[in-house]
């Protein structure tokens, strides 16, 4: 991952006692500053791995991850505490991640000086500016987080990140947990936010709909390999790739106009303990032959829709 002009992400196998599994595999992806890039796929496909390996929960086994030509994992930046103020995460339930006895101030009175961002003094007026930039009154200082709805947490869980003066947010499924009228809220602010704070995002989630909202660029993800990746209109209005278009046909209402060509995704996403030879996407795929089964395709530009991993993506996209 070089960012914010790229990033690579070579393997990582995350351990589970007993075993390993590869969730993912050849990643490699760029973010650009100022973007927001969705990161979508089913559950399981890797994409909180990820989200986790930028924030250095989790370090690939193979491969590397670059802020502004530094390696993360290396060096210099590894030392520096920097890299942890700048690139911030956000969790998709703020009631694990925010302390339950806690007020709001001490919550973001703590994100600032463990960073040192603020003079002791000068803390009370930085944490009612958090509190307005993240549109909540003034009161919500005192209370604990049991006292806020779903979304207000969320929205403390976006000032506490946003107290540090981050330049990156990876949110990974953050709005997830909510009722569908407060996703959009919360979604609707960060993108204010973003806007006011120059910010730059990776939003992970399962939800399109979402992604195709508040993204710039999109990447699919299919057991660990991007499988395409462009820009969000283009990808969501003419997916190239089987399993995207898979994807797509299969969530309910996502483009109305777009009823007649229901492909429902068959099969079951197999486990990455049995990563099937060849394409990943082979044993589901209604387009598969034999070369499908036997090498991988590589992720290769694709007319002017971005980058297609498919050995038939022309063919499959001629007949549509
Ligand atoms: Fe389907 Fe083959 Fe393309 Fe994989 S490479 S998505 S199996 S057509
Ligand atoms: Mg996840």
């Amino acid at each position: 991952l070089r960012f914010p002009m790229g990033r690579s992400i070579g393997d990582v196998i995350s351990r589970r006692p007993g075993r390993e599994v590869r969730a993912l595999n050849g990643v490699s992806l760029d973010l650009t500053r100022g973007e927001t890039l969705g990161v979508v796929g089913e559950s399981g496909c890797g994409k909180s791995t990820l989200a986790r390996c930028i924030v250095r929960l989790h370090k690939p086994s193979d491969g590397s991850i670059y802020f502004e030509g530094q390696d993360i994992f290396d060096g210099e930046i590894k030392a520096d505490r920097t890299y942890n103020r700048r690139v911030q995460m956000m969790f998709q339930d703020p009631y694990s991640s925010l302390n339950p006895r806690m007020t709001t101030e001490q919550i973001l009175a703590e994100a600032l000086s463990v960073h040192n961002m603020r003079p002791e003094a000068e803390i009370p007026d930085r944490v009612a500016e958090l509190l307005d930039l993240v549109r909540l009154p003034k009161d919500a200082q005192d209370k604990l987080p049991h006292e806020f709805s779903g979304g207000q947490r969320q929205r403390i869980a976006i000032a506490r990140a946003l107290a540090v003066e981050p330049e990156v947010l990876i949110a990974d499924e953050l709005v997830s947990a909510l009722d569908v009228s407060v996703q959009a809220q919360v979604v609707n602010l960060l993108l204010d936010l973003q806007r006011e704070l120059d910010l730059t995002i990776l939003f992970v989630a399962h939800d399109l709909r979402l992604v195709r909202h508040v993204s710039n660029r999109v990447a699919v993800i299919y057991l660990g390999r991007i499988v395409e990746i462009g820009d969000s209109e283009t990808l969501f209005s003419a997916p190239s790739h089987p399993y995207s278009q898979a994807l797509l046909s299969a969530a309910p209402s996502l483009d109305p106009d777009n009823r007649g060509a229901v492909k429902r995704l068959e099969g079951e996403l197999p486990s990455p303990l049995n990563m099937p030879s060849g394409c990943p996407f082979h044993v589901r795929c209604p387009h598969a032959s034999n070369i499908c089964e036997t090498k991988v395709p590589a992720l290769m530009p694709f007319e002017n829709r971005g980058e297609v991993a498919c050995h038939h993506v022309e063919e499959i996209n001629a007949d549509a």
